[in-house]
């Protein structure tokens, strides 16, 4: 992978921002630097056909810039198909900021972060996502409008990772529906990759249903509070994804499931809250779908956070929020059926769908 900006050579042999395999007609693309606070990030505006580009702020130590650069393309138009399934009037666009939020991330950064937000008028509207925090998000808002996500007492509608999770089991009753001929998660072996903010909701979703839920992540310290508060089982094998298992839930970052991976999964169904799960959606899908393996498409699944970000720009409550994230059960249900009655794939499915809304908006204007 080239990292090295300066070399003119392997510049003209990689176009930087067109030829990205990940940009799939994006409107906008932004740079953002400050030298003072050490600030680098990028803004992707993938669509505002339906509306202004909503999509959280991740923050995470790329080993590239290459490797940022296509991670806030592949979000950005992952939402596009999001807000466009799941009925809202919101275009598809993300950020990331270039750094560990453990140790870069400062008041100062996330002001000047919040003023290249504004600088954008609206086209983006920010909120948070991996390393970021509904209090970043109030600092973001002392700079701008143009931010959802912020803490109830700031009149927000709250962090929104439980609620995605709720909408993660929702999507996941709706295959093990679709795959066992039951929702109920009672007894089935649940692998829950990542126990964030979202796998640890769902961790707790899972549990009151009685799912037996084994644990990963990275971070020992969240593995054992989470096994000691909810009484699971940390995962201790080197490779979760040859185990025996109903059901395997990516929580943590994209990609998971791709060549090397998906000759050794043994789950029946797939359903978690990571964005992009599918390293290549087209050839990914099509392997699962011949190896039976249900796949809940996570655009579809994981739309809950915003679903409730998206309160705060229409002002409404916390019952039709959670309304909104039950139908993500007969959404995912539909759209299973509907990928078998057309022999394709899940994705394809659900992306054909959000495609089409956009498709007929455009047709309107
Ligand atoms: P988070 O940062 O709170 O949690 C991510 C967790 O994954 C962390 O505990 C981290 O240590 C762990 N992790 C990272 N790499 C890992 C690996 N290789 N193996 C195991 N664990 C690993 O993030 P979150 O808000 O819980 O989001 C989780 C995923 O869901 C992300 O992909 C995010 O984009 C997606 N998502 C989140 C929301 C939301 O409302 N927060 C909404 C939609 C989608």
């Amino acid at each position: 992978m080239v990292t090295d900006l300066v070399n003119t050579n392997e510049l003209t042999k990689i176009d930087p921002v067109f030829g990205q395999l990940s940009f799939d007609n994006h409107e906008q693309v932004v740079f953002c630097n400050d030298k003072d606070t050490g600030l680098r990030a990028i803004i992707g505006i993938h669509n505002t056909v339906l509306g202004p580009a909503l999509g959280g702020t991740r923050m995470w130590n790329y080993s590239s810039e290459w490797e940022a650069l296509n991670d806030v393309l592949r979000l950005s138009r992952g939402m596009t198909f999001k807000s466009a399934i799941t009925g809202l009037n919101l275009g598809g666009g993300k950020a990331v900021i270039l750094g560990d939020a453990r140790t870069q991330k400062t008041p100062e950064l996330m002001k000047r972060f919040g003023e290249f937000v504004h600088s954008l008028s609206g086209k983006y509207i920010t909120a948070e996502d991996v390393g970021m925090e509904t209090a970043d998000m109030d600092l973001v808002r002392t700079v701008t409008p143009y931010v959802t996500g912020i803490s109830e007492e700031k009149g927000g509608a709250g962090n929104p990772s439980p609620i995605t999770a709720y909408g993660v089991f929702m999507g996941m009753k709706a295959a093990a529906k679709y795959a066992f001929g039951t929702e109920l998660l009672e007894d089935r072996t649940v692998y829950v990759q990542g126990i964030g903010n979202v796998g640890e909701a769902l961790v707790e979703n899972l549990t009151n249903e009685g799912a037996k839920v084994f644990i990963t992540d990275i971070n020992s310290e969240r593995l054992e509070y989470v096994r000691d508060k909810y009484n699971v089982n940390i995962y201790e094998g080197e490779n979760l994804y040859s185990e025996e298992m109903d059901i395997y839930a990516p929580c943590a970052l994209g990609a998971t499931i791709n060549d090397e991976t998906i000759d050794q999964l043994k789950a029946k169904v797939i359903a978690g809250a990571a964005n992009n799960q599918l390293a290549n959606e087209l050839k990914h899908g099509l392997l699962l779908r011949e190896r039976g393996i249900v796949y809940a498409p996570d655009f579809l699944i994981n739309a809950g956070g915003i679903i409730n970000v998206y309160a705060e720009l229409e002002n409404y409550g916390k019952q039709e929020i959670v309304r909104k994230t039950e139908n993500i059960y007969n959404t995912t249900l539909e759209i299973l059926q509907n990928a078998e009655t057309n022999d394709i794939t899940t994705h394809q499915a659900a992306f054909e769908i959000a495609q089409s809304r956009i498709d007929a908006r455009k047709t309107e204007k």
